[in-house]
């Protein structure tokens, strides 16, 4: 099992990133995360936070032999284990709940037998996922902190054990990174953070040859989701629409006008974050209908 340690980090996804690693197609890989602060919670017992490192580290990036431009990458997230420790981070002035909170706040709590205790009464059950997944983009690099057509600060909740992320390559190698996972994330985050922890993720990582998306895709409990970030909620949702009627339009045997009566009746646009700066939607369409509809996804 080749094995990433936490010390190949990136802020920014680029075709100019030099890969830590080389894979094949089919490979499995386990990247170390450190938490979307760098860990800097754990590491110290005064927290100041003009102290704190810069934000979103990303581990990787991993060149996937043959992945070029016009291909895409499966991945399957395989599993995603936790640290023993987390911060829940709100912000004044963010989008959302930010009119609700003064400065900065950050609430640790310890992760124990897959559950957080968050008060005496109130006990979480874990449900992992990861915040960061994406690939070099097409053009400049782009911050960990921005989603976009190449994955990146997705923050979708759909992204998590059991679930098939398709990615779009944009350069050789296609350069995969990975970071910033959540021990749970309501939909939206919108108090500005989830449940940032460190920890491993385990991803079979395929290539797709000559497979081409417009945006990621990721296959969770029986949905297909595409995913779209803009600047705006209402972009947002333009887009994944757009997106989800081309896509059934190049994949599907059913013609436009069906599609838009399939989608107004059966798709389910949903929120993966509405706090970062471009925000991420998601439409879901369930499996039955692209069986019956002849999609066959690779
Ligand atoms: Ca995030
Ligand atoms: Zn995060």
């Amino acid at each position: 099992m080749k094995y990433i340690s936490n010390k190949n980090l990136v802020y920014a996804m680029s075709k100019k990133n030099h890969a830590v690693m080389q894979i094949d197609s089919g490979e499995t890989v386990t990247l170390e995360t450190l938490d979307c602060f760098g860990d800097y919670f754990y590491n110290t017992t005064v927290h100041n936070t003009a102290e704190l490192p810069p934000s979103n580290p990303a581990t990787g990036p991993i060149f996937i032999t043959g992945a070029e431009k016009g291909d895409c990458l499966k991945i399957t997230v395989e599993k995603i284990e936790l640290g023993n420790k987390a911060v829940i981070e709100s912000v004044e002035n963010c989008d959302c709940l930010g009119k609700r909170v003064k400065g900065r706040k950050y609430k640790l709590v310890d992760i124990h037998n897959n559950h957080v205790q968050y008060s005496e009464d109130i006990s979480i059950e874990m449900q992992p996922m990861i915040g960061v997944i994406g690939v070099a983009p097409e053009n400049d690099e782009i911050s960990t902190l921005i989603p976009g057509k190449h994955g990146g600060n997705l923050d979708c909740s759909d992204i998590r054990e059991g679930s098939i992320l398709y990615l779009p390559v944009f350069a050789d190698g296609a350069l995969l990174s990975v970071g910033d996972i959540h021990g749970i994330m309501g939909d939206g985050e919108i108090g500005y953070s989830g449940l940032e922890t460190n920890g491993k993720v385990n991803l079979r990582i395929e290539v797709i040859k000559n497979f081409q998306i417009l945006e990621p895709i990721v296959s969770y409990n029986e949905q297909l989701s595409l995913l779209s970030s803009a600047e705006t909620l209402d972009a947002a949702a333009e887009q994944v629409s757009l997106a989800m009627h081309d896509f059934l339009c190049q994949n599907s045997t059913l013609d436009s006008e069906d599609i838009v009566r399939l989608l107004t009746l059966l798709g389910k646009l949903g929120i993966c974050q509405a706090v970062n700066p471009m925000k991420t939607t998601k439409l879901s369409v369930p499996v039955w209908l692209l069986d019956k509809a002849n999609v066959n996804l690779p």
